[in-house]
Parts: structure tokens; C-alpha cells; sequence
């Protein structure tokens, strides 16, 4: 009989979690093998899909040029990439979830960022400042904003081929088109793991197992289940591959469910997209502008305060508000004031796009809405607008309105100024809240007394307990990262 050393550590999922937890137990010399459910060209997960934002603390540019050396003194002499502290990152976790995130988790996600960004760039993936999304230029310099500063070099598709090849590199093994089902459980302890490939069906004994095999957002069924009635409208943003499998082996052998079981990461994504990501569109059938203008319903009424906070701490929440409109959707409204700041999103071919010169034209074009209802909107709310308070898109300016049943907080410009943009959403859920309950000092997984469950650990989104309600943008890659890390280095 083999002793579990000469056994692999086996990862389940080849997304971003899943490769740190590689690198993190390849580096304590363990041998690793990851089994990933999809073919080859859709493997990788959401984290294929992302445009590889990271959320890390920095103390100041020193921090940002230790994990992106390739910044140049012309960079960092024409930019304010300002701080992102320790605090500011408690800050907006605690905020953004109500206070409800598991402290041990978030003092883990929060205190390990930057030296976990560290670690990854010391296996050699690289990283550069988000210019496009993230800064935006004011007499000749770029500042960022909300915390988000960082992201991979070329993207989920850029983050997905560097860990690929390092893990390769490292002789990490890769099997593509394996779907693991169970976890094999002598009662005691996790031994190994059952996979299904093509018509074949094997058990492959393991060291440990490593869950990273993401949440249940692709899985219809569920979403009705637990986030409730409607979900099954959705559209999933990401891989259609996240049905939830590693949830539910791990609760068939007695694991804890831990975390926000209802919520999830849901954000307004054109109307007409496909029923799962499409690898070539991306994350852009999202639209992330909504702050710079207006949203109405087929009411014709505004329903959310656009500029309540940067996107970046609105944007995850703000799906379910869309998914609970009338006819599940919405249309986001632009003036020509506003047009030239629309992110890249707006300009991609399959966008839903209406475009008129007068308000009154554009209220016969928005599809599903009631144009006289929208007119008498737009005027109410221009007249609401202070505007004498200066616009600025770098910070929250305190341009709002007054005097309206939803107020606008920030950035309220009128909606007189013809040509206007409409874009039409809908509801695109990104990841689910709920999931297992770990350890957060090694990344095992707790079984209902919340005892570690013997060999088997978890990362990325299947760990519950640390987003609830919202979730500030960048953090799902973090949090990959960090618990990613650190299950694959004990799991070893
Ligand atoms: C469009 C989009 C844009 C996003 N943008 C950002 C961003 O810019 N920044 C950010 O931080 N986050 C972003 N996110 C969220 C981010 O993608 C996730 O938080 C993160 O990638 C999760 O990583 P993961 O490794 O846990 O899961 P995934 O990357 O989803 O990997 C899970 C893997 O498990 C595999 N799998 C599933 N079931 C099985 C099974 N039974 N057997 C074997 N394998 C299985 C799947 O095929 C998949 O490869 C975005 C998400 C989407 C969809």
C-alpha cells in the first residue's frame, strides 16, 4: 500500500484559487494534481472572466513597485495612486457587509493582501496599475480611485494563461474534462476523491483535497432555492461549470454551511446577454457607468440612488435591485455631458443601445417603459439637481439632489443635453455568498461541530462567511489568493 506521501495533493477547479493553492503546496514539496471539470478552452473558471482587478492594502507607491517593478519614474511622476491601508480595507469590508463578515476571515483576506501579492509576483506573475477603470485624469494627472489599483497583467484570460504556465513549470499536473463528484470519507477522514471523465468513472486517491470549485451561481436550481424566487431569471456572468459540486460534496459528508446562503454578487448586465459568460465578450456586457447618469424602470421612475458611493461599492448589489424591477430590468440614461466618461463596456458591438436627440424621442425608444411616466421623471429630476455644486468623477463631489423620493447623492448631472444614450440591463449574477465553513488559520473545512474535517480544505468562492449583502470590487481574486495560499500550503 502507498503511504499519503508518495499520494497527490488534489485541487479541485483550475481557476485562480485553485492555482495558489497549487503553488502555496507544491512549495512545501508536496506532489499536486489539479482536476478541472472544464474542456481545456473553458477551463479557468470566473477568474477567466474577470478583468483581473485585485484588491490589496498599499502603504504607498514603495508597496505598488515591489509587486509591479515594471512602473516607470514618468508612471508614478503623473499619477496619485494615493494609500489603501489596513484600515481603509477593514473599513469597507465591515462597511459594505453590514458588519456581518466572519472577523478571523477578513482579519486573514485584509492582513495577508499585500504579502500575498508579494508572494504570487515572487512566482513570477505579473501585475499593472488599472489606468483604464480605475484612475481618471485631472490637470494632466491620474488618480485613482476606491481602493481598486492593481490587476493582472492581461486580465482573467492574462491571469489564467500565467498561472498555467508557472504551474506547468512547476510540475504541477492538469487534468482538463475531469469533473470530481464525491469526496471519498472513511468516516473520519477525506481520502481521495471520485471523478467522472467522459463515460469513465475512477476514484484517484489523495494526500488531501482542496475544494476551489467555485459557488452554485450557474446552477438554476439552487439559485432559486436559496437565493430565492426570480434568481432563475439571471444571467451568469462567468463559467457555466460553477454548479456548486464542491458545496455539496463536502455537505454530504457532514461539512458546516457557513455565510450569507441568500446573497450573492449580482450587478446590472445587458439585457439580451447569454444565459452564461461568453468567453469573447468577457465582463463586458456589464455597465458600470450607472453613477454618471440615471437608472428608470418600465415604470419610467428612478428606483436607486445612482451615486450613493463609488461603483465599486454599489455595483455588486445593485443586480438584485435590477432583478426586482418590473419586467426585471432597467435602462441606464446619458446626456452628452457624460458620454465621454462611459468605461469601454458601452462600446462593444452587442450592447443593447437605444439613442436619441430629444427626451421625448428617447422616451418612444426605451423599450418596455412608459414614455410620458419617463418624461415627466427626467424633468423632475433635472430640476432637482444642485448645480451649483461642481462635478468631479475622482471623488464622491457631493453633487446630488434634493427633494426627490430617491435622491441621487453624488455626481447628479442633468439630463437635458442631447445626443442621449440608454442602455438596457438586466440582472447578471457573478458568485454566490454562502458556502463552507473553514478554519481560518489553515483553510480546513469544518465539519457541524466545527471540527476540522481530516484532509479536506477550501478557497476561493465556496468559503463562506466573508461577503454578505455587497462586496467591495477586487476582493473575490483576493480572497482566492489569501485562502488559496494558505489551504494548499497546510494541505500539504
Ligand atoms: C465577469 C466577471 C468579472 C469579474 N471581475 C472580477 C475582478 O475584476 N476582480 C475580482 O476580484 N473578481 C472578479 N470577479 C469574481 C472572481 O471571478 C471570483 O471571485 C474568483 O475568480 C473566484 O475564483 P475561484 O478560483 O474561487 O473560482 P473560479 O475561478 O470560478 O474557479 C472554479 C473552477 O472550478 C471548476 N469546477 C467546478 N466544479 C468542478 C468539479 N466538480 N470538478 C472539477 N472542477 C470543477 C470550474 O470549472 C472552475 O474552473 C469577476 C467574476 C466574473 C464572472
Amino acid at each position: 500500500m502507498s503511504s499519503s506521501a508518495d499520494k497527490p495533493v488534489v485541487i479541485v477547479g483550475a481557476g485562480n484559487a485553485a492555482f495558489c493553492a497549487a503553488l502555496a503546496a507544491r512549495e512545501k514539496g508536496a506532489e499536486v494534481l489539479i482536476l478541472e471539470r472544464a474542456p481545456e478552452e473553458e477551463s479557468g473558471g470566473n477568474s477567466r472572466f474577470t478583468a483581473g482587478a485585485i484588491r490589496c492594502v498599499y502603504n504607498g507607491v514603495d508597496d505598488l513597485r515591489a509587486i509591479m517593478p515594471d512602473l516607470t519614474d514618468e508612471e508614478v511622476a503623473r499619477t496619485d495612486f494615493g494609500t489603501y491601508t489596513r484600515e481603509q480595507f477593514f473599513d469597507d469590508m465591515f462597511r459594505v457587509t453590514q458588519f456581518r463578515t466572519d472577523p478571523a476571515l477578513c482579519e486573514r483576506l485584509v492582513g495577508d493582501s499585500l504579502d500575498t501579492m508579494r508572494w504570487m509576483r515572487g512566482k513570477g506573475l505579473r501585475f499593472a496599475p488599472i489606468y483604464g477603470r480605475q484612475a481618471f485624469k485631472i490637470d494632466g494627472k491620474f488618480k485613482f480611485w476606491g481602493g481598486l489599483t492593481v490587476e493582472f497583467w492581461g486580465g482573467g484570460p492574462g491571469l489564467i494563461e500565467q498561472h498555467t504556465a508557472i504551474a506547468k513549470k512547476q510540475g504541477i499536473r492538469i487534468e482538463y474534462g475531469t469533473r470530481v463528484t464525491a469526496l471519498i470519507y472513511d468516516g473520519h477522514a477525506v481520502t481521495g476523491v471520485r471523478v467522472k471523465r467522459g463515460a469513465e468513472t475512477y476514484d484517484i486517491a489523495a494526500k488531501s483535497v482542496v475544494l476551489c470549485s467555485g459557488g452554485f451561481e450557474s446552477n438554476t436550481e439552487w439559485r432559486t432555492r436559496y437565493l430565492g424566487p426570480g434568481w432563475e431569471l439571471a444571467r451568469v456572468r462567468g463559467t457555466r461549470f460553477n454548479t456548486g459540486d464542491g458545496i455539496r460534496m463536502a455537505l454530504d459528508i457532514g461539512a458546516s454551511p457557513a455565510g450569507n446562503w441568500s446573497g450573492c454578487h449580482a450587478v446590472g448586465w445587458d439585457f439580451n446577454a447569454p444565459e452564461f459568460g461568453d468567453l469573447t465578450v468577457g465582463d463586458n456586457f456589464q455597465k458600470h457607468s450607472y453613477p454618471f447618469g440615471i437608472m428608470v424602470n418600465a415604470t419610467g421612475r428612478r428606483f436607486v440612488d445612482e451615486g450613493a458611493d463609488f461603483r465599486n461599492y454599489t455595483y455588486a448589489k445593485y443586480g438584485r435591485v435590477i432583478l426586482n424591477q418590473p419586467g426585471q430590468m432597467a435602462w441606464q440614461i446619458f446626456d452628452k455631458k457624460v458620454t465621454h466618461l462611459l468605461r469601454d463596456e458601452y462600446r462593444i458591438k452587442r450592447v443593447t443601445k437605444v439613442s436619441a436627440n430629444s427626451i421625448e424621442e428617447l422616451a418612444t425608444k426605451l423599450e418596455g417603459v412608459d414614455p410620458k411616466a419617463f418624461v415627466d421623471e427626467i424633468k423632475a429630476y433635472n430640476a432637482a439637481v444642485k448645480r451649483d455644486v461642481p462635478f468631479n468623477p475622482n471623488v464622491k463631489d457631493a453633487r446630488g439632489t434634493e427633494g426627490l423620493a430617491v435622491n441621487k447623492t453624488n455626481w447628479a448631472n442633468t439630463i437635458e443635453d442631447g445626443p442621449f444614450e440608454a442602455y438596457q440591463v438586466g440582472c447578471g449574477i457573478t458568485f454566490t455568498f454562502g458556502g463552507l465553513r473553514i478554519n481560518p488559520e489553515s483553510g480546513q473545512v469544518l465539519d457541524t461541530d466545527h471540527i476540522e474535517i481530516p484532509g479536506l480544505y477550501a478557497a476561493g468562492e465556496l468559503v463562506g462567511g466573508i461577503f454578505y449583502f455587497n462586496y467591495p470590487g477586487g476582493t473575490g481574486l483576493m480572497s482566492g489568493s489569501v485562502f488559496g495560499r494558505l489551504a494548499g500550503g497546510h494541505a500539504a
